[in-house]
Parts: C-alpha cells; structure tokens; sequence
C-alpha cells in the first residue's frame, strides 16, 4: 500500500534521506528504529507529505505524491498519523476534536460525526471522556483520543512518530496496548518507536535507519537477537 522508492530528502545543503526504499503491503507493521537524527521521522512526514521530497519516488494507496496538490489532500486522508505531542485541538471537546475532520473532510452529518466519534472513544476505552477539554486529560487518554482522532477518518494506514515517549512511564502501556489491539484488528501501520516488547508484539519488519538510510531490515526476532550491522549492535546496546 505504501511504496518508496530511492526517495531523497534534502534540508538546504543537508542530505536528512537518502536513496530510502520501503514497501509496506496492505496489513503489514513496521517498526522504524534508529539514532535521533537518523531520519525516522523525516520519512514518515514524507509518506504523509507533510515534507516534500526532493528525490525518488512515494506511492501511497496507488497515487503517487507529486507536486500535484489535487491528490495529496485525499492521499492525506487515507493516512492517520499521530505524534509525540497529542496535537489536540486545546478549544475543542474530545468528540468535537474527533468529529471535525470527518465533517469537514467527508462532509457527514454531525450525528454521524458523534456516533462514530463515540464508537472509536470507547475502543480506545476512553467513551467517558468525550465532553471533556484535552487539558482536563491525562497524557495517555490524551494520546487515546489523538488516536481516536485519526481513526474516525478511516484510515488505510496509520502512522505512529514516537507516540509513548512524552509519556510517564505508568501511562506508556495503555497507549501501547490500544496500538497492540488495532494491530491485531489488521490496521497497515508504520511506528517510529524505541519499544522493543511492542516491536517483538507487532511487527512484521523492524526497519533500522541510520544517517538517512535504511542499514538494515529484519524480522524483530532475528534484529534484535542476531543484528547484522555494527551499526545496529551499538544501537541495540544503548537502548536496552
Ligand atoms: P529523533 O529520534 O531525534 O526524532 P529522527 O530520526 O526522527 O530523530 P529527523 O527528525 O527525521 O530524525 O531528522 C533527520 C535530520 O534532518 C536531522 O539531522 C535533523 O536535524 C534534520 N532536519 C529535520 N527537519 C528539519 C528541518 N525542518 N530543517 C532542517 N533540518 C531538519
Ligand atoms: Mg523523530
């Protein structure tokens, strides 16, 4: 569903991507792990085109993202991406921050909006909170909803930048544990995350980047006990 191919990424005069190739098929998980610095971030922003590349290729759902503006917004809407940072909207109750880009997107009705608003509220197990203000929430049930959030647009994708690493260590396993269930529900997802016991969980890859390049690829199992590279072996050791 998702095919980048040698895809280039320049900020200025600095290289943050280059020559990046991934696919991801329809159902597939993928942990991207690395260094900070090493790009992780800039490709999946890439993938939902917040950033433009410079080079190669993206190819999601069967469009590729070009300069043509006419395909990027509906691109855009077949991708959830939930950040570090909740991104709530801070004046909007938690179903009015659920219910606003299916409205406005899909134009449903605003019963609708609620309906399915709610129905994803309690799947993320947080349908008790729907009239609250985001500050009213805790980290966790904040990250909850900004995954509600984008699920209410119905996804074909969904994509994950650090999302348990503003979080207090209590709150971590609740957000982990609504990533684990969508993943079992067959949710195609691409997750920038340094949890390796949901990586082991979930993924069908774990893609390792380093200085804007994918230096390794593998099953969790054969990454994390036998990683090819020194690269990831460093890696490896700092973060566990
Ligand atoms: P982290 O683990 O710290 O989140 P990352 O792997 O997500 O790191 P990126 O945020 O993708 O790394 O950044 C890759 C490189 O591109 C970094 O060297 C960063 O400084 C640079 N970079 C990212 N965004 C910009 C920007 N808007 N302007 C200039 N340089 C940028
Ligand atoms: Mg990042």
């Amino acid at each position: 569903i998702v095919v980048v191919e040698s895809l280039v990424k320049r900020f200025g005069a600095f290289t943050a991507l280059n020559d990046v190739n991934l696919r991801v098929g329809i159902g597939e998980k993928i942990v991207l792990c690395g260094p900070s610095g090493s790009g992780k971030s800039t490709l999946i922003r890439c993938i939902n085109h917040i950033e433009k590349h410079d080079g190669g290729r993206i190819i999601v759902d069967g469009v590729e993202l070009s300069n043509r503006l006419a395909d990027i917004n509906s691109v855009r809407s077949e991708t959830g991406m939930v950040f570090q940072s909740f991104n709530l909207f801070p004046h909007l109750t938690v179903a009015e921050n659920c219910m606003l880009a299916p409205m406005k997107v899909r134009g449903i009705s605003q019963a609708e909006a609620r309906d399915r608003a709610l129905g994803l509220l309690r799947k993320v197990r947080i349908q008790d909170q729907a009239d609250k203000y985001p500050a009213q929430l805790s980290g966790g049930q904040q990250q909850r909803v900004a995954i509600a959030r984008a699920l209410c647009m119905q996804p074909k994708i969904m994509l994950f930048d650090e999302p348990t690493s503003a979080l207090d260590p209590e709150m971590v396993k609740e957000v982990l544990d609504t990533m684990v269930e969508l993943a079992r529900d067959g949710m195609t997802m691409v997750c920038v995350t340094h949890e390796m016991g949901f990586a082991r969980e979930v993924a069908d890859r774990v893609v390792f980047m380093d200085r804007g390049s994918i230096v390794e690829e593998a099953d969790p199992e054969t990454f994390f006990r036998a990683p090819r590279t020194e690269r990831a072996k460093g890696f490896l050791n700092q973060i566990i």
